[in-house]
């Protein structure tokens, strides 16, 4: 449309010099404004599908992204801070909605009228056309050699953009720690730097981008003034009508407003780019636990058998963590885990819970009828339903107390939630709650003690109802009170289920019947309980002896 209406004015010009009626002239004016609504109308709905697009998809990249690195192993999110990762899912997504809502649409349509003017003015006159041509067809090469330079550069900005926030979700994160320690200066200097690397990594960006900048405006230069010395001199031959003159400069203009859009377009595809090749990067990061059986597990309790398991972190390339575990756990069995900090306890239910799969040997599940099923064969699903796990560390989320017990499960009944929340002994406390269930807590749980955060968890894992739990104890010391809640509940959770207990406390070793003491990842010491605590000789009567607590810490 836009190539059309100069054809009219050109019309419109060359009747009125030659003197012709004056409705042929209505009727170019007519024509040329109803083009131009029309173009208007056209610009709108373009402008909406592209959003519309842009929205879509980039969403759905969203989506993909947050999937995947759910899925991805806790050595990638070691890595990756939070904060980085919001900047890859969201801040990279979001450089190309840019490219999807306006980009495609404008590049091609500005690509299009160029091509479009060229060929007009090719028309108008062969050598016009092809000094012009030649002119834009140099502009366009060099703008893609300059690529090389650019996306790289594009590329380095928006990962010091990832560590910056990285950086900050971290300082956030540790606020209470940052204060108590006074390392505010600390943290000053760190954000210092950051901002003048980041700063550097623009200039060096801005620096080439100007070339490409300003490159159309180079090549648009030029190709006026051929157009200018060509087209005086045919008009000076008389080989060319006013008519015609005005229409070759007219579309050279015409190139000139697509050609200062592409400048724009072009750095927003460089930056899109960027970021296309760091989306495509942590899409090809594949987990190494796969979720590739469908195996099932038995109902009721489960056996558990370690056979000679050895574990090494990934980045942890000189010691095993475990070293030759072997362990069989009969149906309904208890065992306590025992070992100074670091001998690789909480690792040990870990790789129960597949958060790793072992370097070396296999971990089984079971039933007392003998069927034995390697973790690798279950499916992931069925896993997290028949393995129930309360961790060191409880994270509550920040959603309803029902929520936080479901774990976002539509499927229970209140009646059940509140039996299982009287079972853990929780029910005083929700009792006294404005509005029960519905309760909104606090994300990372800071409006319980750690004790009511625990109980919450086991609130989980009896709604899960699964046929082995795993308690890895707070390190932390309980008031009394709560001591003798958590141990009830324990106590309740452990019935007819069977149970591997890291303990960090005399009480809760009471109830187990095997004990098992790890030592840089080795078993020093494993049999019944009361076996061991009768043999004056053993590992165990000593740490009785010494008052558990004291002896382990
Ligand atoms: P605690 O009683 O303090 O909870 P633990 O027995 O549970 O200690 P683990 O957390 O199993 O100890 O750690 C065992 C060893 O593995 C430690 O030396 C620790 O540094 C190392 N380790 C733990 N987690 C990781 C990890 N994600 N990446 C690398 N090494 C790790
Ligand atoms: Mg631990």
């Amino acid at each position: 449309l836009q190539l059309i209406n100069p054809q009219i004015v050109r019309v419109f010009l060359d009747t009125a010099e030659a003197g012709s009626g004056i409705n042929k002239l209505y009727g170019a004016a007519a024509l040329f404004m109803g083009f131009a609504i029309v173009r208007q109308i056209i610009q709108l709905v373009a402008t909406y599908v592209g959003e519309q697009v842009a929205w879509t998809a980039t969403n759905a990249l969203r989506a993909d992204l947050a999937l995947h690195c759910l899925k991805l192993d806790m050595s990638f999110h070691k890595k990756y801070k939070p904060g980085e990762l919001i900047e890859r899912v969201d801040g990279d997504v979001n450089q190309l909605a840019d490219f999807f809502s306006q980009l495609v649409v404008q590049l091609g349509g500005n690509f299009l009228l160029v091509i479009g003017a060229l060929l007009m003015l090719w028309l108008q006159d062969w050598r016009i056309g092809l000094s012009v041509a030649i002119a834009a067809f140099s502009g366009v090469a060099a703008l893609n050699w300059l690529r090389q330079f650019t996306v790289p550069r594009w590329q380095a900005l928006r990962e010091v953009d990832a560590k910056l926030f990285g950086f900050l979700e971290e300082w956030l994160n540790g606020i209470e720690e940052i204060r108590t320690s006074g390392a505010e200066p600390y943290i000053m200097v760190r954000l210092y730097q950051t901002l003048r690397d980041r700063w550097h990594k623009i200039l060096s960006a801005m620096r080439v981008q100007v070339l490409v900048a300003d490159l159309p405006l180079g090549v648009f230069a030029l190709a006026y003034s051929m157009a200018h010395i060509i087209g005086n001199s045919l008009f000076q031959e008389g080989g060319m009508s006013i008519g015609t003159l005005y229409l070759i400069f007219y579309y050279l203009d015409v190139m000139r407003e697509p050609l200062w859009q592409l400048r724009r377009q072009i750095e927003n595809l460089q930056r899109a780019s960027a970021s296309i090749n760091r989306i495509t990067e942590m899409n090809q990061v594949k987990p190494s636990v796969l979720d590739q059986s469908n195996g099932r597990l038995p109902v009721g309790p489960l056996t558990v058998s370690f056979e000679n398991v050895s574990f090494r972190y990934e980045d942890d390339l000189e010691t095993d963590v475990l070293q030759g575990i072997n362990l069989r756990l009969k149906p309904g069995s208890t065992l306590g885990l025992l070992g100074r900090t670091g001998s690789g306890k909480s690792t040990l239910t870990k790789l129960l819970f597949r958060f790793h799969d072992p370097s070396q040997g296999s971990i089984t599940l079971g039933d007392e009828g003998g069927r034995q099923q390697d973790l690798r064969q279950v499916a992931l699903s069925e896993l997290r339903k028949r393995v129930g796990m309360v961790t060191q560390q409880v994270q509550l989320f920040n959603a309803t107390v029902r929520q936080n017990v479901t774990m976002f499960d539509d499927g229970f009944a209140d009646d059940r939630l509140l039996q299982v929340i009287e079972e853990v002994g929780l029910r005083g406390w929700l009792d006294e709650l404005p509005k029960g269930l519905d309760t909104v807590l606090d994300a990372g749980g800071g409006s319980l003690s750690s004790g009511q955060a625990q109980l919450l968890a086991f609130a989980r894992v009896f709604l899960a109802d699964p046929g082995l739990v795993i308690l890895d104890e707070a390190s932390s010391r309980l008031d009394p009170a709560t001591e003798q809640l958590v141990e009830m509940a324990v106590d309740r959770l452990l019935e007819n289920r069977t149970g591997i207990i890291v303990a960090h406390r005399l009480g809760s070793v009471k109830r187990v019947d095997e004990i098992m003491i790890l030592q840089d990842g080795q078993v020093a010491e494993h049999g019944a309980r009361a076996a061991l605590a009768a043999d004056p000789e053993s590992r165990f009567a000593g740490l009785l002896r010494a008052g558990l607590e004291e002896a382990l810490a």
